[in-house]
């Protein structure tokens, strides 16, 4: 099959992706084989290639918003038949017997498998994945084009979003405006509440305000309207953490969105930081996902998007890191 694969991570402008012709592989015991009909590509994967995270499998193939059908099943996989619709994720599998696993907090098993970084993802024509973590989308009508990108920012932002704490009649602010951030917005505007968004981008600008933002500026220069029940921040920078943190009331829940951070400094404890809640996104969680699949199909949830065909994905990933993509996200059509 083909498949576009890291062996020495380098500038995307460099070429780091590899094109290569690597056998179909075969499913274990519980996996399934999925043949890739869609992925979408991802700021985490251009962190792969480039080399802002470690490699943890070497060669690597990316891609870990995999939208196919089931091609082939293992010997004792039989939640799903060959020609089903799956979603594969970040989550490729977990152990299932450790404390997190089993108390429903498998996103800290540490023995966590992640797709396009511990084992092969789906910037390739076949991925594998255990059937239990496989996302259900038999009975789903959103297009596979619209899915894609659910697979990662879609069910990581309704993630932040539920750990965040905000409810009905509540107002979130948001630090950031890439994909996650959106569909956190498309959301908390279908219950009502009243959304706050910093960014410097004059395109997310205008992008935050067609779908209902009710505010959209910048922090680093002006104060939100009011101050805001819960703040989800998305920026590798800790600069704005503060700047954050003093637009949010004391009972209010931070949600730090990022992998990598730069040093985050509180000068003002008793002002800024008193009271609240800090909390990260750490890998992604099931539950989270289904729900948000369903949930996003109740919506109808779509998403401005680039399609992008296998061979130009090197291209594509140039593209996203210059910031010259058209709409919010990229997914690769095979
Ligand atoms: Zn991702
Ligand atoms: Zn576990």
């Amino acid at each position: 099959m083909k498949a576009w694969v890291v062996e020495r991570q380098k500038k995307i402008e460099e070429h780091p992706l590899v094109l290569k012709n690597l056998p179909v592989p075969e499913p274990g015991e519980h996996e399934i084989r999925v043949k890739v009909t869609h992925c979408g590509i991802c700021r985490t994967d251009l962190h792969i290639a480039e080399g802002d995270i470690p490699l943890s499998k070497v060669p690597i193939v990316p891609g870990h918003e995999i939208v196919g059908i089931v091609d082939s099943l293992g010997t004792h996989a039989n939640r799903f038949s060959v020609g089903d619709r799956v979603g594969v994720s970040w989550l490729n599998s977990t152990c299932g017997t450790c404390k997190y696993c089993l108390r429903g907090d498998e996103n800290y098993c540490p023995s966590i498998k992640r797709t396009g970084y511990d084992v092969d993802g789906g910037f390739a024509e076949y991925v594998l994945v255990h059937e239990d973590y496989a996302f259900d989308l038999r009975n789903v009508s959103l297009s596979s084009e619209n899915l894609a990108p659910i697979m990662c920012p879609g069910i990581t932002g309704h993630y932040a979003f539920r750990i965040s704490g905000i409810e009905n009649g509540e107002r979130l602010g948001m630090l950031g405006f890439g994909p996650t951030a959106y569909y956190i917005l498309r959301v908390a505007k279908s219950m009502g509440m009243e959304v706050y968004i910093s960014t410097r981008s004059p395109e997310h600008k205008k992008i935050a305000k067609k779908y209902g933002a009710d505010w959209v500026g910048n922090i680093a220069q002006e104060d939100f309207p009011h101050k805001v029940d819960a703040f989800i921040y998305f920026p590798a920078t800790g600069k704005l953490v503060e700047r954050a943190l003093a637009n949010t009331v004391p009972a209010a829940t931070l949600v730090l969105g990022a992998v990598t951070m730069s040093p985050i400094y509180i000068e003002n404890y008793t002002a800024n930081l008193w009271g609240r809640t800090v909390k990260t996104i750490y890998q992604v969680r099931r539950d989270y996902g289904a729900e948000f699949i369903k949930l996003a199909d109740k919506l109808n949830l779509d998403i401005e998007k680039e399609i992008v065909s296998f061979e130009d994905v090197p291209n594509a990933m140039v593209r996203l890191k210059q910031g010259k993509i058209k709409g919010m996200v990229q997914v690769i059509k095979f």
